[in-house]
């Protein structure tokens, strides 16, 4: 490995823009694999991430990385469920994980915390990791293939370059190489605003729903409440965007005002003091038409964001990390792979999260009872209907436990046609 101005290398097997939950896992879990890995972000860690109640599919990738026991020791809350004031039950409904698959809890975290949790862990697997870092553009080389990123140190005038086999965008929704390389197609059905705070001094759910998000439905958007901490908890209010341009009331005033409409969310807030500024985020869903291309690939909000009312973000991006880990892997060691290998793990995670965001898209429907939402789901991941309706939705919100075809990627084939062919590809 060569080295450039400060002892920083400038050559690697892979290069990961963005140490987000995305980024981290995929860099952690090749750096695990002995690959030589560099890890740019632009903020230094902890820093603040929207996104704090997680499903228990990210269990998996958190095994994966040795983190499961950390997160206990860290103090974060368990989430064993959810309560759900949706569609036209008359009395709200709960469900719990314990019925969906093998992890049967998730987590409630400060993203802060998590997100700096996970990248420390790559670290420690041994990935070169540079915080403050701006990775303003790819590198090419004549045939257009990626080669590497121009990156800036946060304070200095000075770019510089560090080259790759391989070049991974987890940048989120600034979707670098996203945007550079491809067209993205956003979902009409889920054209959203979110408006969201903290709160002290919050009340909790009684009994059993002790840890559970609780989700709220209105006629015209939706609460969600999340206990991070013992009397703390981020509120947020998501609605249709051209329902918010619609009213005279800033995002602020329909927040409070909405809040009054509710009936669960209200209780809990009762004697709670509101503990930070509101913030606000266009959560538009999407989907980009190219996931990978000659030496890049994306994951994580990078390739695809669904709607935040599974809460769903974080694991889907550590998922399609951990799968992405052991595909690039495998292409390292056979890089005539490459082409073919990347666009199954693209097949196979716009389908897993085409799954979840057509159940989402449906969910919005509030006019039904809650087994026609069962129903969805078995629809969806158990059409032969094999399990209770009702088992089948905890699987599907749970982040479908493991079945889904994207965690079983195999390229033995593709290896086996690589080595026959006289050329290597
Ligand atoms: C309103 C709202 C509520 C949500 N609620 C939930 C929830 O409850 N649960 C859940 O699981 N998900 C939730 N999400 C989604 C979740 O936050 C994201 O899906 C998740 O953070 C995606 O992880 P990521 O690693 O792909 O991206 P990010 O976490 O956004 O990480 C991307 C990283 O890339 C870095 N970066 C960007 N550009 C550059 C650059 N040019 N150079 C270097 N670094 C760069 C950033 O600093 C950042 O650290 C919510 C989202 C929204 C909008």
């Amino acid at each position: 490995m060569s080295s450039t101005l400060y002892g920083v290398p400038d050559d690697f097997d892979v290069i990961v823009i963005g140490g987000g939950p995305a980024g981290a896992t995929t860099a952690g879990l090749l750096a695990k694999s002995g690959r030589r890995v560099l890890v740019l972000d632009r903020e230094r860690h902890p820093r603040y991430h929207i996104g704090e109640s997680l499903i228990p599919a990210v269990m998996r990738p958190m095994a994966e990385l040795g983190l499961t026991e950390l997160m206990d020791n860290r103090g974060f809350e368990r989430k064993y469920g959810g309560s759900l004031v949706w569609g036209n039950n008359k009395i709200p409904w709960n469900f719990s994980f314990i019925k969906g698959g093998p992890y049967q809890y998730a987590y409630h975290t400060r993203r802060a915390d998590f997100d700096a949790l996970v990248l420390n862990r790559a670290r420690q697997l041994g990935a070169h990791v540079m915080e403050e870092v701006v990775v303003k553009d790819a590198t090419q080389d004549e045939n257009g293939r990626v080669t590497g990123v121009r990156y800036q140190l946060r304070g200095s005038e000075e770019v510089r370059e560090a080259r790759a086999s391989l070049v991974v965008d987890a940048s989120g929704q600034a979707r670098l190489l996203s945007r550079k390389f491809s067209e993205v197609t956003w979902h009409e059905e889920l054209r959203n605003v979110a408006v969201w705070t903290y709160f002290d001094n919050t009340e909790r759910l009684p009994g059993d729903e002790w840890t559970n998000i609780l989700i709220e439905g209105l006629e015209e958007g939706w609460f969600w409440a999340i206990p991070i901490e013992k009397d703390n908890m981020s509120v947020g209010y998501v609605t249709r965007t051209e329902r918010a341009g619609a009213t005279d009331q800033s995002l602020q005033e329909l927040f409070n005002s909405e809040r009054e409409r509710t009936t669960r969310l209200k209780h809990l807030l009762r004697n709670a003091r509101q503990a930070s500024a509101f913030r606000t985020a266009r959560d538009w869903s999407y989907t980009t038409h190219q996931f990978h291309g000659d030496g890049w690939v994306l994951v994580g909000d990078s390739a695809a964001f669904v709607d935040p009312l599974f809460s769903t973000g974080v694991a889907l991006a550590t998922l399609a990390g951990s799968t992405l880990a052991k595909i690039i892997d495998k292409i390292i060691d056979h890089p005539a792979i490459e082409k073919e290998a990347l666009g199954r793990y693209a097949e196979n995670y716009r389908a897993f999260f085409d799954e979840i965001r057509t159940f989402v898209e449906k969910f919005y429907d509030q006019t039904k009872h809650k087994e026609f939402y069962y129903g969805l789901a078995q629809e969806l991941v158990d059409p032969e209907k094999k399990n209770e309706p009702s088992a089948d939705f905890v699987t599907l919100i749970s982040g479908l436990s493991g079945r889904h075809p994207m965690f079983h990627i195999n390229l033995d084939d593709l290896i086996e046609k690589s080595s026959l062919s006289p050329a290597g590809s």
